[in-house]
């Protein structure tokens, strides 16, 4: 049967773990073939584990290491994608960290650690994703459109987040980053959309799910009472990839069990 993304490429950023190691294999099995990065040796163990999955599932992949803040990494990945498959179809920007504290004692580090990964690090992917899209355009057989940007964003583009202002900061940041992009690569035919996740299990919220009392008072923020898995980020990755959604552009999708209808209010605020 024919696959919904057969012979395309796609680059998953920070896919060593989490919602990206999800996103990777989920892309797999729809038929990409899949760039697992990750950004130092020592997540090169997890990204050979997701590679593993891939293959064994009868998918196609490569691991590699890159550091998505830096330009001259990033520009290696992409050359070095285009030499490996040809060119570069699909780009999913998840890569993404915290580094929380009180904002009165936020240190100049920790702000420009988070916006280099979360935010520089998506600029730095686009632009490269943006250039190859435009080099090769809309092939017949392909896909309808010239290229895929997926960003990572979070509810926390729209929710306020005290004691997490620099992530929420980045976030806002993908919003309009890929709202902008959208709108100046519509009429090339690139489409980018973000998706935004609630609470999924991940080693990124571990203390927010690990003890029972924990993830009871998580589930107070969650109307449908449940916390999300990396398959139903995967899923949505995989329809915003596939001609499927060839007319959403420029779209944050909220990925979240009813997180950002302000669960508050339930019972009448
Ligand atoms: P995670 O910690 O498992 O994944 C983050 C990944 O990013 C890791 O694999 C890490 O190695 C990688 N990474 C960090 N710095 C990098 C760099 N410089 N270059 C390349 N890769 C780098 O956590 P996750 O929950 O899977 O997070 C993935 C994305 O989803 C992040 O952007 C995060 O902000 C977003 N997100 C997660 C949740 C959630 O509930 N888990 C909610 C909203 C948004």
């Amino acid at each position: 049967m024919e696959k919904k993304l057969s012979g395309q490429t796609a680059i998953i950023t920070g896919a060593s773990s989490g919602i990206g190691a999800g996103v990777a294999k989920s892309l797999a099995a729809a038929g990409a073939n899949v760039v697992i990065n990750y950004p130092v040796a020592g997540a090169k163990a997890g990204a050979e584990a997701v590679l593993e999955e891939v293959i064994g599932a009868g998918g196609n992949g490569v691991a590699y290491c890159c550091d998505v803040s830096s330009e001259a990494e990033v520009k290696k990945m992409f050359a070095d994608t285009v030499s490996f498959f040809g060119t570069v179809d699909i780009l999913v920007n998840n890569a993404g960290l915290q580094r929380d504290a009180a904002f009165e004692t936020m240190t100049l580090e920790q702000w420009n650690f988070v916006l280099g990964v979360n935010l520089t690090g998506q600029f730095l992917c686009s632009r490269e994703a943006i250039r190859e899209f435009l080099r090769r355009g809309v092939e017949p057989g392909r896909s309808r459109a010239a290229g895929k940007i997926i960003q990572m964003s979070s509810v926390h583009e729209v929710i306020p987040w005290a004691g997490h202002a620099n992530y929420a900061a980045s976030k806002g940041g993908v919003m309009l980053l890929m709202k902008s992009l959208a709108q100046e690569f519509a009429s090339r035919k690139i489409r980018i959309n973000s998706i935004c996740p609630g609470a999924i299990q991940t080693p990124i919220n571990r203390q927010a799910w690990e003890t029972p009392e924990a993830l009871q008072e998580l589930l107070t923020l969650i109307p449908y009472q449940r916390i999300g898995n990396v398959e139903d980020i995967g899923n949505v990755a995989v329809w915003l990839a596939s001609d499927e959604s060839d007319y959403v552009n420029g779209a944050s999708i909220f990925v979240d069990g009813g997180m950002t209808l302000y669960p508050g209010f339930t019972t009448n605020g």
